[in-house]
């Protein structure tokens, strides 16, 4: 992966639905009684098989952190700022959607203001703890401010917030000019059958298309923790939507780009069609591990530094917890209101 920080112009004009351009992701198979993967989903598997399950199979809730929250709301100001006409796309107009993006976030999603609510610092909490945490994990000094905000200054809470949200649009800003780019698609699902029954699917960011039909796949980092620990899963997530690309429109993207938010740099990786083909076959092999673990019941823990970011280790053996009894019925792999939101990516929210 090489790191780059600037960015050619790509086929200013091009329609947005695409036109001469990549298929509407309308094409996408309908979802089969088969076993299905998201990369998110396949990540945690590889990652540990022991947290697949607990978020997968006893959809464990999970307490959002601050940083997806974030991202939630940078993610819905970037894919609204491309609505507005090219030469508005200023950083001035960014920072003026970022309020009524998070109103609109919260109409159509009421259970976000809780979320919001529920990162503030606890009353008793250490709050040198808060602040090494914040640290150890690179989040923004606004956004700590907005953590520390006393829980009952709720509007100096949500200014520091919403500003937290700014200074990661000037992140964007710093390595990408939106004026010169017409993406082809922006939060577009996407999804393929692989080997005649294992669905993969997910939901990119945004795709561009270059007037001689390349494609660019371009992914949203907006997390604050250390990418040193991340960008594995972060190429894996990308290279899962090249397949896909692939497989539904014959076309090897050209570039699959990390664009990161907080330290304003993008990571450009370029793939090939035998990457993509022995990564199918890694996908099918994952598919078919699930499986055996699923009818074993057997989903061992795999420790690793991303012990520190998950949520569940009080159930978790290495962490002298105990796994809650295996569910009788395994559930389909979708989000489960009754337990909260489903951690769907790992620097937002669903
Ligand atoms: S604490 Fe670590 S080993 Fe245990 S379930 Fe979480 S990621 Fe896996």
């Amino acid at each position: 992966m090489t790191a780059q920080t600037a960015l050619p112009p790509v086929s200013p004009g091009l329609p947005r639905d695409g036109g001469d351009g990549p298929a509407p992701a309308s094409e996408a198979p309908e979802r089969p009684a088969g076993p299905s993967l998201s990369p998110s989903r396949a990540a945690d598997f590889k990652t540990c098989p022991l947290l697949f399950r607990f978020r997968t199979i006893d959809k464990l809730p999970e307490q959002p952190s601050a940083d997806q929250v974030r991202g939630t709301l940078v993610h819905a100001v970037l894919e609204r700022l491309f609505d507005l006409p090219a030469a508005e796309r200023t950083p001035e107009a960014a920072a003026a959607l970022v309020a009524p993006s998070w109103a609109r976030l919260l109409e159509e999603g009421p259970a976000l203001a809780e979320i919001f609510a529920a990162t503030a610092v606890r009353p008793g909490r250490d709050p040198a703890a808060v602040a090494a945490e914040a640290e150890a994990t690179g989040q923004a000094r606004l956004f700590t401010a907005a953590q520390d905000a006393p829980a009952s200054d709720e509007a100096a809470r949500l200014a520091a917030f919403l500003a937290s949200a700014s200074s990661l649009l000037d992140g964007y800003f710093a390595v990408e000019d939106p004026r010169r780019l017409e993406p082809a698609e922006r939060e577009s699902l996407v999804s393929t059958l692989v080997d005649d029954e294992l669905l993969i699917r997910g939901y990119i960011d945004r795709l561009d298309v270059s007037a001689g039909g390349d494609l660019r796949v371009v992914d949203y980092k907006t997390g604050g923790a250390p990418r040193e620990a991340f960008e594995g899963r972060a190429l894996f997530q990308l290279k899962f939507y090249a397949l896909v690309l692939w497989r539904t429109r014959g076309v090897v993207p050209k570039v699959l780009r990390l664009l990161y938010l907080k330290d304003a740099e993008i990571c450009d990786y370029s793939p090939d069609a035998e990457e993509l083909e022995r990564f199918e076959r890694t996908l099918v092999a994952l598919s078919q591990a699930v499986e055996r673990a699923k009818r074993d019941q057997d989903f061992r823990p795999k420790p690793s530094r991303l012990c520190g970011w998950c949520n569940h280790q009080r159930f978790c053996p290495e962490f002298g917890g105990t796994p809650p009894p295996f569910p009788a019925a395994v559930p389909a792999d979708s989000p489960s209101p009754a337990n909260g939101p489903a951690p769907v990516d790992d620097d937002r929210l669903a």
